[in-house]
This record gives structure tokens, C-alpha cells and sequence, in this order.
């Protein structure tokens, strides 16, 4: 995770100065606002995947969160992303901005101001490599994903990730890749850090916006999934309608896409990636590398940025 800048508040600071105070609100309480991006290679260079979306994210998350007056603009924000990535030299890399409170420790957003910083570095996929062929095991978690009125799902608010957290690592204690987890419900919501799709006879199913954070890798994928002519269908998925999927795949930006051979020790279709999580992994790639129809829609060349905000 390591590179030359991290960006903070206007400043390249160099990476070993970019630290935050011991008695920091966000790191006591759990009220910061982050993303996460990827800027891939492609013939025409660096560009950096749906960019304008993830900030839009990412503002909407600091309104969510109660943040009032936040003070940079999506476009100063565009603009310090590229910045960071020119700085850095980076070809390929993964962006991690983030809103985080400074001020006593009151529990009060209004006592507080926020500050914002944006790291870059080069993050293989999350899941491992070999993944996305291969697939990976998964069983369902033991701790419910949030209730939408205890922890709002829209926003990706540190605090969120205490739940993601606890429903990881106790699947990899537990020898597994990766945890579904269940809505208040009962129904599936999502991964830890990736949005989960099904097929069953041909057609894709997803869960619905309601409990999960809307994916950009997750919308992105049902456009392409319907550019290939594909039906998705987005409504509530039962736990045992898992277990009799012909292939399952997940969606996030660290992770991309990857295919699910197992959950609860149940095979899911031929252990592997299945046909139609392998037509839509491959037009992903291609769009985020600039070959797909959609990728002049949804890549930001990163060298022919005008700074125009
Ligand atoms: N769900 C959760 C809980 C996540 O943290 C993420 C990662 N941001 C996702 C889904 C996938 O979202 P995206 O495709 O926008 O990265």
C-alpha cells in the first residue's frame, strides 16, 4: 500500500507524514466517509473507472453520514484524484479517498470539521488472483448485514465496516474466502465488500437496493449483463436459493468480478466459473481496459484531464 503522495487537503504530502492525531473523532467513533476506485492501464493510458459516480458516492455518503457544508466540490475532488495519480507515477492503481473528522471528542458532527485525504497505491484484486477463474468458497455469516435504521447501507461510513469486519474474519478463521451476509429479513443482502448476483436457468438475479450499498461495479455489471442480452432481475434471493444456483459471482471494486464454487459446503453448479459469469467477467475487463463499447462512457483518461474546477 505504499506510494510517493498521499493528497491532503490540497497538499502531496510524502507517505510517511500523512498521519492523523491519536485523539482523532473518526478513529475513536467511527463517522468517516470513504470510497474505492480503480485507475486501470489501457492503450491510450491510465484511466480511472467511473470516477464521476464514485464521487458523486461519495458526497452523497458525507451527506448520509450528517457531514453539513462539506467543502470541496465533485469536480476539486476529480481534479485532486488525478493529481494524485500523475504524482505517484502510477500505471494501474487503486484510490482510496477519505473524509475524516478532526475536533474534541463529543459525538457531535456539528462540533467537528472534516478533512479529506486521497491515497493511491497498486492492489492486486482483493480476492486473489487466481479467483476470478477459479472461484472461491464462501459460507453465509452468522451476523446480520445492518438494519437500514441502525446503520444506513447507502453510504460507506467507516463504522459500517466494524460488521464487514467481524463477518470476515470469522470466515477465514473459519477457512472460507469470503462471507455472504443476510438482511435483517433473513434474505441475502451482500458480501463484506462485493455485491452478489445469481443464475438460475439463464437469467441473472440480484437483491435489491434496499439493504446493500448500491455497487458501481454492481450497476455496471447489469448493463453489461443486459448489453450481452441477458435478463437481470433485481428482487429478494432466499438462502437455500444459493445453494441451487447454477453459478454465482460477486462484484466490487477491489474484488471485480468473481466467480462463488461453494457456499456452506454446497457446490454451486460445477465448482468453477459457469458460462455466464464468464461472458460478463470478460466484457468487465474489457470495458475497464478501454476495449468495450461502454468504456468511452465510463473511463477517465487520467493524462488528458483539463483542470477546469
Ligand atoms: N458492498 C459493500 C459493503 C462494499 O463495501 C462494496 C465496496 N465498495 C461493494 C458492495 C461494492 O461496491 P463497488 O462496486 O461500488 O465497489
Amino acid at each position: 500500500m505504499r506510494s510517493k503522495y498521499i493528497w491532503m487537503d490540497g497538499d502531496l504530502v510524502p507517505f510517511e507524514q500523512a498521519t492523523v492525531h491519536f485523539l482523532n473523532p473518526t478513529m475513536h467513533y467511527g463517522t468517516g466517509v470513504f470510497e474505492g476506485i480503480r485507475c486501470y492501464e489501457t492503450r491510450r493510458g491510465s484511466a480511472v473507472f467511473r470516477l464521476k459516480e464514485h464521487l458523486q458516492r461519495f458526497i452523497d455518503s458525507a451527506h448520509i453520514a450528517g457531514i453539513l457544508d462539506y467543502p470541496y466540490s465533485a469536480g476539486e475532488l476529480y481534479n485532486a484524484v488525478h493529481l494524485t495519480i500523475r504524482a505517484n507515477g502510477f500505471a494501474a492503481c487503486y484510490i482510496r479517498p477519505m473524509i475524516y473528522m478532526t475536533g474534541p471528542l463529543t459525538l457531535t458532527l456539528d462540533d467537528w470539521t472534516p478533512a479529506t485525504g486521497i491515497a493511491v497505491w497498486e492492489w492486486a484484486p482483493f480476492l486473489g488472483k487466481e479467483a476470478a477463474e477459479k472461484g472461491v468458497r464462501m459460507m453465509v455469516s452468522s451476523f446480520t448485514r445492518h438494519h437500514p435504521n441502525v446503520m444506513m447501507t447507502k453510504a460507506k461510513i467507516s463504522g459500517n465496516y466494524v460488521n464487514s469486519t467481524l463477518a470476515k474474519t470469522f470466515a477465514r478463521r473459519a477457512g472460507f474466502d469470503e462471507a455472504v451476509m443476510l438482511d435483517p429479513q433473513g434474505y441475502v443482502a451482500e458480501c463484506t465488500g462485493e455485491n452478489l448476483f445469481i443464475v438460475r436457468d439463464g437469467v441473472i438475479y440480484t437483491p435489491p437496493r434496499t439493504t446493500i450499498l448500491e455497487g458501481i461495479t454492481r450497476a455496471s455489471v447489469i448493463t453489461l449483463a443486459r448489453d450481452l442480452g441477458y435478463t437481470v432481475v433485481e428482487e429478494p434471493i432466499a438462502r437455500d436459493q444459493l445453494y441451487i444456483a447454477d453459478e454465482i459471482f460477486v462484484t466490487g471494486t477491489a474484488a471485480e468480478l468473481v466467480p462463488v464454487g461453494e457456499v456452506d459446503f454446497r457446490r454451486i453448479g460445477n465448482g468453477r466459473r459457469g458460462p455466464v459469469t464468464q461472458a460478463v467477467q470478460e466484457l468487465f475487463h474489457e470495458t475497464v481496459r478501454g476495449l468495450g463499447a461502454r468504456s468511452h462512457e465510463w473511463l477517465d483518461f487520467v493524462d488528458e484531464t483539463v483542470i477546469a474546477c
